[in-house]
């Protein structure tokens, strides 16, 4: 993702009500953060956060954690939020590295993670640092609860295969995979575009998702 300086973005991210300012210190209370007892997913890298801002509101049931770690792109966040007349209760941001998640989530926590195109670190010295590496997959092993999944779209057909295979190495269970999303009417339905996705299947690119247990 290309980021440009926001000004002022830092301000708008300390005073926002939909950010938690110090996570580390909700580890383990994270319902207590929201209005309501329920279930607690969470996007990492979501980006300027279409797609965690739609499913807050198609789904007030589920409390909903978005989570990015430049405050420059999750600022668009917030700003696209404010305009709106409406809050919503079920919806919060970190600003975060989530190389970290494992701080700021005790085991169990979690009941799914999205992972919506995913940057793809193509140097095969950073694959760990790619989000559905065996590596990131250890970390979310530690905070999902033990019905939980975890939920991978791209379009990038390398990153894919990758991650598939990660999944495998890590022993982890494949539920559900498609090599073109909104060509499957099973795993397609109920589907929410993210940004990218947007923006890469206008282009004729068909997009990969897997679903993932242990
Ligand atoms: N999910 C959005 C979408 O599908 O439109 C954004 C995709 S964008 C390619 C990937 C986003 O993940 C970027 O905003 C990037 O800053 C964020 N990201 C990458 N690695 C991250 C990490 N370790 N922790 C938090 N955010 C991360």
């Amino acid at each position: 993702m290309r980021l440009r300086n926001v000004p002022g973005s830092e301000d708008i991210i300390a005073a926002s009500r939909y950010v938690v300012q110090d996570p580390q210190k909700e580890k383990a209370q994270w319902n207590a953060v929201f209005e309501q007892e329920a279930p607690i997913q969470i996007e990492i890298g979501m980006g300027k956060g279409k797609f965690i801002t739609t499913m807050a509101k198609i789904h007030p049931e589920i409390n909903y954690i978005g989570i990015e770690r430049y405050s420059s792109v999750l600022v668009r966040a917030i700003q696209k939020l404010t305009a709106e007349d409406s809050f919503l209760p079920n919806l919060k941001f970190l600003c975060m590295d989530a190389t970290e998640i494992t701080e700021v989530f005790a085991p169990g926590e979690i009941d799914r993670i999205y992972l919506n195109f995913s940057d793809p670190w193509p140097k095969d010295r950073h694959a760990k640092r790619r989000l559905p590496s065996k590596e990131f997959l250890a970390r979310y092993d530690l905070i999902l609860d033990t019905e939980g999944t975890i939920e991978f779209k791209t379009d990038n057909r390398e990153l894919f295969d990758f991650a598939v295979e990660e999944v495998t190495s890590a022993n982890w269970k494949m539920n559900q995979i498609t090599y073109d999303l909104h060509l499957d009417d099973i795993m397609n339905k109920g589907n929410v575009m993210t940004e990218y996705e947007e923006k890469f299947s206008a282009k004729g690119n068909p997009i990969h998702k897997y679903i993932i247990s242990r």
